[in-house]
């Protein structure tokens, strides 16, 4: 089963919390002000649900790769 890694650049995070609202298993609010990511690695049956939490981020602060062909899928 596919394995897929989320990278987040937590200096362009706005803490719009749209990725907690979608995947709250994965990100949680920061007492920052911006997300925590508590979960980077993840399998193919989390996919399109990660994809809709990166896709939902306002300012594009979410990448998701395939760890075994290293491509960016999001
Ligand atoms: S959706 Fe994007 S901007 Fe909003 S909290 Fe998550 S990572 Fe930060």
């Amino acid at each position: 089963m596919a394995k897929y890694r989320i990278i987040f650049d937590r200096d362009a995070c706005i803490g719009a919390y749209a990725c907690v609202a979608v995947a709250p298993d994965t990100w949680k609010e920061g007492d920052d002000g911006k997300a925590v990511l508590v979960k980077d690695v993840f399998d193919e049956e989390e996919l399109e649900k990660q994809l809709d939490a990166a896709r939902a981020c306002p300012v594009n602060a979410i990448k998701i790769i395939n760890l075994e062909t290293g491509e960016e899928i999001k």
